[in-house]
């Protein structure tokens, strides 16, 4: 079901009027983590301003040691939808187990599942089970066959609104945190109809690298972008404010790309 061959036109996700996929490119912002009400809302003001059209954060942290913050649940949930529906924007944040999902669905308009749990089947059966678009991120050791398979779950389920985000893979390199793969964008785009959104952000981990790769991402034919921004970047509450973007370079960077003819 995930393959190009058996469907031959791109898939276009439709979520209240925004287009993701074929030739739109979506562009989606927001912290790592909703840490505060104010904090939600003012990002999500800026995140519209810049001309994004998607809120990211995380309620729920896969955090890789259990000591660090784990994400304010679902009072995140909650503050991150009505920043989203003041500020007219689309949500996404990360479901982590089965269980959450439908709550998830009910404040969220996509849901992500993150690179930990790419396999996590018993996840991805319940997100076949229902029509909220998904964002799957590639495992940071999966081969491109592993990650049209996950995809393939959730759409052999009955969900047929998927999204692959390639968010870097673990190579010897250590200077950046993972290697963004900019070749994975055009040949997923080249085995699967499915949009391909690329996230800079988790695969530098380092913020300066974010607008470089951004912009190959987009030359190299994404259909979206996932970008972490925070106004206290260097304050966030969780270890993601190194590769955060500061609103004023968030803006610019959409103001670019608008400039380049990506944004419509
Ligand atoms: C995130 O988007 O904040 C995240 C945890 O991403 P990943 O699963 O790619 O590490
Ligand atoms: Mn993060």
């Amino acid at each position: 079901l995930a393959s190009r061959d058996f469907h031959p036109d791109d898939t276009v996700i439709e979520i209240k009027g925004v287009k993701i996929g074929g030739e739109h490119l979506a562009i989606m912002g927001g912290p790592c983590a909703v840490e505060s009400p104010e904090q939600i809302d003012e990002i999500a003001r800026l995140v519209k301003a810049a001309g994004g059209q998607v809120l990211r954060g995380g309620a729920f942290k896969p955090r890789t040691g259990p000591y660090s913050f784990q994400g304010i649940g679902v009072e995140g949930l909650k503050m991150m939808a009505e920043a989203g529906r003041k500020h007219g924007l689309l949500t996404i944040t990360e479901v982590m187990t089965p269980e959450y999902v439908d709550i998830c669905a009910e404040y969220a308009d996509i849901l992500q599942v993150g690179t930990r749990n790419m396999q996590n089947f018993d996840l991805l059966r319940k997100l076949g089970s229902v029509q909220t678009p998904v964002l799957l991120k590639r495992g940071f050791s999966a081969t491109y066959d592993e990650f049209l398979n996950a995809a393939e779950y959730i759409l052999a389920g009955g969900n047929p609104n998927v999204m692959l985000c390639e968010r870097g893979i673990r190579t010897f390199e250590t200077y950046t945190r993972n290697t963004l793969d900019l070749a994975a964008i055009p040949v997923l785009q080249s085995l699967s109809h499915l949009p391909v959104i690329s996230d800079p952000s988790h695969g530098t981990g380092r913020r300066e690298l974010v607008e470089p790769m951004a912009k190959a991402s987009v030359a190299a034919g994404a259909n979206g972008l996932i970008i972490e921004m925070h106004t206290d970047p260097d304050n966030s509450m969780t270890g993601d404010g190194v590769q955060s973007l500061f609103p004023d370079q968030f803006a610019n960077l959409l103001k670019e790309l608008e400039q380049l003819g990506k944004l419509v």
